[in-house]
């Protein structure tokens, strides 16, 4: 599914560079390496504020902690994405509401969400899922309508631009009242382990989130709140800071193999290829075909048999989930989301796919699916 082999030897000097600096300097936590990539993810994201932190579900949990919410407060997320982002809204004690989502884009569906707004909601959490963000200018004015916060989960997405009506742009993560994105290996900007970040335009949420990252901590060993141990590590970091300046190029080169798949499976009938949300570019974290006029799990097999690897994002919808099954929601509420897990199937999508791979994996794609 990815290829950080090869990714690598593009760039081992940079990367060992940075990673023998840190261990020279022997500043493993919180290394001045840390604060670098932080100032340099600001100026690429236009984040104000870049709290870098130990994995994008700690992100998510902190973001949730930084708004204050009460055990029993309502976040909507929608039902089709990573676990993660209703894992922490449980781990809360908040109550996680899910919502269907868009047939073409697989994101929130805003009616959905619209329709799931109670007096007790304060959050929602779109995942801009795949690589495109959701709909977020009609999300903002629904938020703002309701009073809610809105935090992103834009771990899939870092680099994703959003163009709204009056033309401004901005990236993924930068939109709602707080972003979360992961530097999970596979992830665009991924690292050589755990990794994550949280994004904020607001000076008292970063300074109240980055305390909670913190132990709760801002002066050493007095502890204002009740906070949770999250750091990036420097060696992490200085991995990040090397891989980063390539960022914009490893998304192009994810575009390209996109726009072959694209192509190849155009005239495909048994293929849907990915529907595309009219005001955000596509970063491709996963190229996300709906198979319909074939078996999907044979087709993913037969890939396998040809040593192509092929994967199902995601299988089972949350509501359908054994840890996260509620007797207000049953089999059928969500019926997109319930589509989708049965016949998505994501492709290889890295930044190494030559045109030789992608006709390899394309042909094999199109002749299984006549099977
Ligand atoms: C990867 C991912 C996460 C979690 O990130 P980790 O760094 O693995 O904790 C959360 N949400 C989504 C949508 C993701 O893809």
């Amino acid at each position: 599914m990815v290829d950080l082999q090869s990714q690598y030897e593009h760039i081992k000097q940079e990367v060992d560079a940075g990673i023998r600096e840190v261990i020279e300097s022997a500043a493993f936590i919180k290394g001045p390496k840390v604060t670098e990539f932080q100032r340099h993810l600001e100026a690429y994201t236009g984040a104000k504020h870049v709290i870098p932190v130990g994995n994008g579900t700690d992100a998510l949990q902190i973001a949730l902690m930084g708004l204050g919410l009460q055990r029993g407060d309502e976040v909507i997320t929608p039902t089709f994405t990573f676990i993660a982002t209703a894992e922490v809204v449980a781990l809360l004690g908040l109550t996680p509401v899910v919502v269907d989502v868009d047939w073409e884009t697989m994101n929130m569906d805003i009616e959905s969400v619209r329709r799931a707004i109670t007096p007790r909601t304060k959050a929602i959490v779109p995942v801009h899922l795949f690589g495109q963000c959701a709909n977020m200018e009609a999300l903002m004015a629904l938020a703002k309508e309701h009073h809610l916060y809105v935090v992103e989960d834009a771990c899939q997405a870092i680099g994703a631009q959003y163009t709204f009506a009056n033309g401004d742009t901005k990236q993924a993560g930068t939109i709602g009242h707080i972003g979360c994105t992961s530097f999970f290996p596979s992830k665009n900007l991924g690292c050589y382990g755990d990794g994550g970040a949280i994004f904020t335009n607001d000076d008292a949420l970063a300074d109240k989130m980055r305390a909670i990252a913190n132990h709760g901590c801002r002066v050493r060993y007095h502890h204002d709140e009740v906070g949770v141990n999250s750091r990036l590590d420097s060696i992490q970091a200085a991995i990040l800071d090397a891989k980063l300046p390539h960022l914009n190029d490893y998304i192009a080169a994810r575009q390209r193999a996109a726009a072959y798949y694209d192509k190849a499976f155009a005239d495909c009938e048994a293929l849907l290829i990915p529907g595309r949300e009219p005001h955000s570019t596509h970063v491709f974290h996963q190229y996300t075909l709906r198979v319909l006029g074939a078996d999907r799990d044979a087709v993913r097999e037969g890939l396998a048999e040809r040593g192509i690897p092929a994967m199902v994002y995601y299988p089972v919808p949350l509501h359908q989930q054994n840890a996260y099954r509620d007797p207000r929601y049953k089999d059928g509420d969500f019926p997109v989301a319930e589509r989708l897990a049965a016949c998505v199937l994501s492709l290889p999508m890295h930044t190494e796919l030559d045109n030789e791979q992608l006709k390899y994996i394309t042909d094999n794609v199109i002749e299984l699916c006549r099977k």
